[in-house]
């Protein structure tokens, strides 16, 4: 998805030139990939831009941080600041797609990462459909990928890590080479995890589904948490569980949520078709629940927004 500029960039409480937010070559995040970062999203509403659950995003980025022995020189509620900042000051009213980073930066080299001095920098654009606007309305096919997971004990799943995101990379390739939209990755146990960047639940025997995340080597979904909340409001049944791959062939409905992909239905998983092939009325129920929330039309769900304007 390409990048549209916008004008500043947030580095350590400066405002930086788009075009001026660079680092040196020896930056140890580029080679050792011992950063933590997070993707949020902000839209418009009647009252302005707001970012959605934004609190929640920066204490998630400050524990992969803690996880990651990274002790991070700004608060939450500095870098909470900071976001606000960026979307204002960048004119982002029609909404946009946040990404903080804590990188560690020039000055030491080897694989001890102690020493390195600790750098924030939070740029934002407008970003549409991670998955198009085509999967998001009509659904988008899976494939199991043959990279599993990371185990949670060779890499800290719980963490956003941007290391970690080889795993995920790779298996997006494999699944894309092979002509799916996304993958879906089993962990070293056989379990359904998550997919590349998304939770991803099921709805069988009229209930709804998806991994226990980091018991599962899952990240905690900050979306996932919000499904959980609209689906008990809707008065569906939820519960984290285990599931194998024939649990995803078999489903009446599937779905994956993520910040950046939002709530998508899945078509087929392995070219097997889930349900009649057609988002089903959990998921439609759910996505549309999501999108009013998000974008402010629903008073009870107003506390997660936070305003930039
Ligand atoms: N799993 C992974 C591996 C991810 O990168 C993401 C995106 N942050 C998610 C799940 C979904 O998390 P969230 O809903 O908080 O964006």
């Amino acid at each position: 998805m390409p990048i549209t500029p916008t004008d500043k960039i947030w580095m350590d409480g400066e405002l930086v030139d788009w075009a001026k937010a660079t680092t040196h070559i020896l930056t140890h995040t580029l080679h050792y990939g011992t950063g933590a970062f997070e993707g949020i999203r902000a839209y418009p509403t009647d009252d302005g831009v707001a970012i959605f659950r934004l609190r929640e995003h920066i204490e998630r980025l400050l524990a992969s941080s803690k996880i990651l022995m990274v002790d991070v020189p700004f608060s939450v509620d500095e870098l909470v600041d900071a976001c606000i900042k960026v979307v204002a000051v960048n004119k982002l009213d029609d909404g946009c797609y946040l990404r903080p980073l804590v990188y560690l930066g020039y000055g030491e080299m080897g694989l001890n990462p102690l020493p390195c001095p600790v750098s924030v920098a939070i740029a934002a654009w407008p970003w549409g459909t991670y998955l198009g606007d085509e999967g998001v309305a009509k659904g988008v096919n899976m494939k199991i990928s043959s990279w599993q997971r990371h185990d949670p004990n060779a890499v800290p799943t719980a963490a956003k890590g941007t290391g970690m995101y080889i795993n995920s990379s790779l298996a997006k390739v494999e699944a894309i080479k092979a002509g799916y939209d996304e993958a879906i990755l089993l962990n070293p146990q056989g379990h359904v995890s998550e997919c590349t960047g998304e939770n991803l639940f099921v709805v069988r025997g009229g209930r709804i589904i998806t991994p226990p995340s980091s018991g599962a080597g899952a990240l905690e979904g900050i979306t996932q948490d919000t499904v959980a909340t609209i689906a008990a409001d809707l008065g569906y049944e939820l519960s984290f569980e285990n599931l194998v791959r024939t649990d995803l062939y078999v489903a009446e409905e599937a779905f994956l949520t993520g910040t950046a992909a939002e709530v998508v239905p899945i078509r087929a998983v392995d070219d097997r078709v889930v349900g009649d092939g057609t988002p089903g009325p959990i998921t439609k129920a759910i996505q549309s629940t999501y999108f009013a929330a998000v974008r402010g039309q629903l008073e009870q769900y107003r506390h997660w927004l936070t305003y930039a304007s």
